[in-house]
Order: C-alpha cells, then structure tokens, then sequence
C-alpha cells in the first residue's frame, strides 16, 4: 500500500509538472494550479483543490484528461476524484483574503456606479408602489437576510432603479464594511462573457461570490438558455445558500418572464416578491411636487396637477416633462403656465393621450352593449355577455401595452389562453362580420379620442 502510494504520487508529480504545456498557461493558472495530491483509495487517485468552484470546472472540463496523463504512467489508475480540502481553503484565503481581494484587484467587478438622487428619502411613496418600498426598507434595514431573493418587478420608469440603489445607498450607508454590487443584467452578462474570454472565471466567480448584497436589475435581459443563465443561477444559488442577500428586478413577475428557464422562474419566486403599479394621480401629483420643492423650481400648482392629469405613462416621462417647462422657462424668461406647457409639450401630450387602460376599455365596452361592468370580471358564458367581454379582451390587447397573463388577470383571473382565443376570435369575427367591424372600429376611435 505504500508502495502504491508513492507510486502514485510520482506519477502525479510528473502529471503535474505537464499540466501547463498540455492545457495552456491560463487554464493552468486559472484551475489546475492549485490541484494537489491528496491519497490513493483503491484505485483512485484524489486531488484536492481550494474551492467547490474549481472543483466542479476541473470536473466538468479537465478531469478526463488528467485522468489519461495518469494512465499513461500506470494503467491501474481508473479513476481521478477532485475533492475541497477547507485546510487548503484557508490558507489560499489567507494570501487572498477577502479584504485584499476588495481592496486590490475588483477592477472589473465594481458595482455601476450608484445614482446619488436614487435615496429613500427622494423616493415619494404611493398606494402603486407602497409594497416594494416597504419591502425594500425591510431589507435595507435589516441586519438577518429574512426576504431571499426581494424581487421587485414593475413596467418602464415606476422607480425599480431608484428603490434599488436607495437599499444600496441606505446599506453602504450604515454598513460601510459591506460588500453591495450593484450590476445591470447586461453588466453582468458583459463581465461573465469577457471572464470568459480571458479564461478567468474563476475569478468571476470567487469575486461575485463573495459579495454581501448583490442586485441585478432587469434580469428579464438575461434571457435565452446560455451559459450566462446557467452561471446566474449558480451564482444566485450560491450566494443564497450563503445567506447573501440578493436583490433582483424585472419588467414583470417570475412566473411571466420569458426565456428563463423553469428552474430559475421558480426560484427568483422563493423569497418577496413585490410589484409597483402603474402610477395614479395623487402618486404623480406628489412626485412632482416633491421634485419642485426640493429644487425650488417655482412651478404653479395648476400646472403641477395638468402635468399629473396628463403624462401618465411612467414617472421618468413625468420628470422629463416638468424638467422640459422649466428649461424653456428659463431660455425665454417667462412664467410657466398651463397654456405654456401645452404648447412646449405638444407631442409629448398627444402621445400620452393616446394610452387607454384596460378599466377604461371594459367600461366603454359594457356601456356599448348595455351590459354591468361587472360582467367582464365574470365568467358568464351568455352569449350577450361573452361576446361583448371578449372584444374587450381583443382591444385590450391591441390597444395596450399588457401582457396576456396581465390581461386575463384584469378579466377575473382569466388564463391567458382565454385570451388568445378570445382574440383570434374577434380578428375572424371582424373580417366576417360588418356589424363586429362597425362596433369595433366605432369603440376604438371612442377609446382613443
Ligand atoms: P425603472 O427602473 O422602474 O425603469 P427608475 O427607477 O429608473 O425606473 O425611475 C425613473 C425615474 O422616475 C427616476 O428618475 C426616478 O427617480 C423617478 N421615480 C420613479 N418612482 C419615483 C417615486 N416614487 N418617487 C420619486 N421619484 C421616482
Ligand atoms: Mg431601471
């Protein structure tokens, strides 16, 4: 046995002595650097490396042939195991710690850089958006991870960038110790593709494993079954097996977000999810007054609430509007009034008078055919309620920017393929049926007048 033993661990020292030349100097220093020789069982000979990480790659990727190097020095070596050695671990955690890591060499791994007007305190807080708030106050407060991942979703511009770096913001503020990164999905995917490149994904890695809090925003972009998926979620499983708080946001729920595989939908689901609404009136109205005040920008309050009345889109074209009145105040020199605003807004106005919502949709549609509105929420199947409910889907659809699972859950928590069919139903209808085209095109010019 000993004998063997010594065999063997010749033999790797050779193996070992090649593995450069054999798989190219940055696989090598990037995986096979560390590997050691640990003992022979049986017929296998175990090398040790520093990390799961390494090892899982050097499993996946290396193993076979490092198996064969072996085999040509003896025939008796069937197999090769890879096993952590945490002894090892510490060590190569005491030349590298994590405070050298930070400090040293995170060039390519910072965190984007932080918007310093996205603080709670900017943040005004509304019926749409007073759950993702709450929640992310919880977590920036926190001390234990209690939500895992907070999954915040909302459409373009309700504030999901600014709640994020606010939690950033609030946690750097009370934990200046704390390692947050904060990354566009594209950031990240950007980082691990050029991680790829330069054969340093370990380092990618390590790095991104190490952090305290780690937000992803729009994770809807990492989207399609790649590698970049795969190494989120090993990276999002990692850290919160880990107890690292994650943070993630998307333009809809997990259970909509297309292109993510099943897995990883479920399990963006595990922890909080919070969405923001669209915004309402008195949401719109208090934002901007907020920002007036803060600014002192001296807008008239009529002016305030016409702006809240008709830009109803999303907060960011709301600010882009009142910054707009008030740079063209400032260049011609004269009062912003409600007429004045009208007239510098123009297109903006009209676009946004284009936007109807599915409540005004099935109103005007019930009112049409004379049935409750309440009828569109239900699920009668008369035809005189049916029929009428399922032009409101169909308009709904053309005439929104909804999802279909959206729309069927504004229908009484229809399934989307209620929906599909409803709306293949109409578009055959208004080919074939002049008084189904004479009542659509009638209610759509009504919708959007
Ligand atoms: P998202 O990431 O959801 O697309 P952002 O967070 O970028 O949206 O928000 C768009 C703009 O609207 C930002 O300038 C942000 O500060 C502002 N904003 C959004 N919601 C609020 C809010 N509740 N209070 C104050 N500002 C807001
Ligand atoms: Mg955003």
């Amino acid at each position: 046995m000993v004998q063997e033993l010594l065999d063997y661990k010749s033999i790797w020292k050779r193996v070992y002595v090649q593995l450069e030349e054999v798989f190219g100097k940055a696989t090598y220093k990037s995986w096979l650097l560390h590997l050691t020789f640990k003992e022979v069982v049986g017929s296998r000979l175990v090398l040790v490396v520093p990390t799961r990480f390494i090892r899982d790659w050097i499993i996946n990727n290396y193993a076979q042939q490092i198996l064969k190097l072996c085999q040509s020095y003896s025939s008796s070596i069937l197999a090769i195991d890879v096993v952590v050695d945490n002894k090892i671990k510490n060590l190569d955690d005491s030349v590298n710690s994590k405070k050298d890591i930070k400090k040293s060499n995170y060039k390519n791994f910072n965190s984007a850089p932080l918007d310093p007007r996205f603080t709670f305190n900017n943040f005004v807080v509304g019926k749409p958006n007073e759950l993702a708030y709450a929640a992310s106050r919880r977590v920036a407060d926190a001390d234990k991870v209690t939500f895992n991942p907070l999954f915040l979703y909302g459409g373009v511009g309700l504030g999901k960038t600014h709640l994020m770096h606010s939690i950033a913001w609030h946690i750097k503020d009370k934990h200046p110790d704390r390692h947050v990164i904060y990354l566009s999905a594209e950031k990240f995917m950007y980082q691990f593709i050029r991680a790829l490149r330069y054969r340093d994904t370990v380092t990618f890695k390590e790095k991104f494993r190490s952090v305290d809090v780690l937000m992803i925003d729009d994770v809807q972009f990492i989207s399609g079954k790649d590698s970049t998926q795969e190494e989120f979620f090993h990276t999002f499983n990692a850290l919160v097996d880990q107890n690292r708080q994650v943070i993630v946001s998307a333009d809809k729920s997990p259970s909509d977000l297309e292109g993510l595989e099943e897995r990883m939908r479920s399990r963006l689901g595990w922890g909080l999810v919070a969405d923001i609404h669209p915004t309402t009136y008195e949401l719109r109205l208090g934002i901007l007054q907020a920002k007036v005040e803060k600014l002192d920008l001296g807008v008239p309050i009529n002016v305030l609430e016409f702006l809240a009345h008709k830009i109803t889109s999303n907060v960011r074209e709301l600010e882009g509007a009142l910054n707009r009145i008030v740079a063209h105040a400032t260049l011609v020199g004269r009062n912003i009034t409600v007429e004045s605003t009208q007239e510098v807004l123009k297109d903006l106005l009209r676009a946004n008078d284009r936007q109807v919502t599915i409540e005004e949709i099935q109103k005007k549609v019930a009112e049409h055919y004379n049935i409750r509105f309440a009828d569109m929420h239900s699920t009668r199947r008369t035809r005189t309620v049916a029929r009428p409910r399922q032009i409101a889907m169909f308009l709904s659809k053309k005439l929104t920017p909804q999802s279909l699972p959206e729309i069927g859950r504004k229908f009484g928590g229809k399934d989307h393929t209620t929906i599909i069919h409803a709306v293949k139903k109409i578009e055959s209808l208004y080919i074939s049926d002049k008084s189904v085209t004479e009542d659509i095109d009638l209610l759509q010019r009504m919708l959007q007048s």
